[in-house]
């Protein structure tokens, strides 16, 4: 069919510089080794940070849900589609945050441009961190709100963007919990105290910090002792949490307006009954099985050294997340190439996900690696790296 030769003659262009990317299914469940073409190999492209993807209790979570439910929900929330255990799991994630309320949306994605588009009209301005998540930078994007973006992680910065927008109704700031490309930490304690000195409201996304930081993976605002000082929490239930969907937790007003006004909680289908089940019984084990954390953060010390022992870039990460920093968006994705061939996937990433010079491939370890595992992917990380003059 003709009508996007304007396309493929991008695509044609991503081929001739190397940056092209085929996706990899997976031939198995998702895990610490995962079946990629026929073979298994170390994973260490997933945010299963706990592996809790295939955690005995949340399979049987979701297969009697299912049973006793039904496989779907047939209607958005406002409508048909709220079940008890929506509003179960609801409660559940208020109580885990420490907040009065919560609400869930299909995706943190979908949370993410479902706040920031309800919230801000243009009476409004947003200040956002240079490196903020996508689905951040898109929620602004719907709003009428002005935009305001800080250096990545510079308080100073925001300071000087927040005496700069005085006369604003709502000065809102924005970040990122645990950076996802980088694995290093918001400065939150500064960030708050920024904020209350300038009557600002804060909003923190953490995707990569629930289920990883604070008390029982509670994020990154419990982890600083900053409980009842950031207005929106928002997390995801698709990492960490081993499933799917988001959520934002704050004040019982914020959540009833968002009830009227989250555009993808109005106008899109509930989760399913095995989803939510899923996510209930994730929480539970959170609480009930603090050693998945515990094991997850010494992997993360054997690894992080590890790679630094052999010399790679390794960046400012401070989380489970390690990227090792190549540079040039072509080599990134041999190298990447190059580790699947000896036994392990690890994505390469590049221009527009990072900086543009700052290609390299991103390593997450979980709480289900082996030592034994962790320590063959160093041995191929290097052997990878040396053919490559990456070493
Ligand atoms: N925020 C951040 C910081 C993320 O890394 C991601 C996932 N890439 C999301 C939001 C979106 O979450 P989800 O995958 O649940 O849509």
């Amino acid at each position: 069919m003709k009508g996007f030769e304007y396309l493929q003659r991008e695509l044609d262009e991503m081929k001739e510089q190397g940056t092209f990317r085929k996706l990899v299914p997976l031939e198995s469940e998702q895990g610490s080794k995962v079946v990629i073409n026929g073979k298994e190999v170390i994973q260490l492209s997933s945010n299963n940070y706990l592996g809790l993807t295939s955690h005995p209790r949340l399979r049987q979570a979701a297969l009697s849900a299912v049973e006793k439910y039904g496989a779907g929900t047939g209607s958005v929330r406002t409508i048909a589609g709220t079940l008890t255990m929506h509003e179960e799991l609801e409660k559940k994630l208020a109580e885990f945050k420490h907040t009065e309320a919560a609400l869930v949306f299909q995706s943190g994605f979908t949370t993410n441009q479902g706040v920031l588009s309800a919230i801000l009209t243009d009476k409004d301005v947003v200040i956002s961190d240079a490196l903020n998540h996508a689905s951040i930078i898109d929620g602004i994007r719907l709003t009428k709100a002005a935009r305001k973006v800080y250096k990545h992680a510079d308080t100073k910065d925001l300071e000087r963007a927040l005496k700069e927008s005085a006369d604003y109704r709502v000065r809102l700031i924005v970040t990122d919990g645990v950076f996802s490309m980088d694995g290093n930490i918001a400065p939150l304690p500064e960030i708050v105290e920024l904020a209350e000195k300038y009557d600002a409201l804060v909003m923190v996304d953490d995707a990569h910090a629930s289920g990883v930081l604070g008390e029982n993976g509670r994020g990154t605002v419990n982890h600083f002792g900053l409980d009842g000082r950031v207005h929106i929490q928002v997390g995801t239930l698709s990492k960490a949490i081993g499933v799917l969907g988001g959520y934002v937790a704050s004040t019982r007003t914020l959540i009833d307006y968002l009830i009227h006004k989250g555009r993808p909680f109005l106008f899109s289908t509930s989760h399913p009954p095995a989803v939510t089940e899923a996510c209930i019984e994730a929480i539970n084990v959170l609480i009930e099985e603090p050693e998945l954390i515990e094991k997850l953060w010494e992997n993360t010390r054997f690894f992080k050294k590890g790679l630094e022992e052999l010399g790679f870039q390794t960046g400012t990460s401070e989380t489970p997340i390690t990227p090792v920093i190549v540079g040039d968006e072509a080599l990134s994705h041999k190298f990447s190439d190059r580790l699947l061939e000896y036994g392990v996937f690890a994505q390469g990433i590049a221009f527009p996900t990072v900086a543009k010079g700052m290609a390299r491939v991103r390593t997450i370890v979980t709480a289900q690696h082996s030592k034994e595992e962790l320590q063959e992917a160093l041995t191929i990380f290097e052997k990878a790296a040396k053919e490559l003059s990456i070493l």
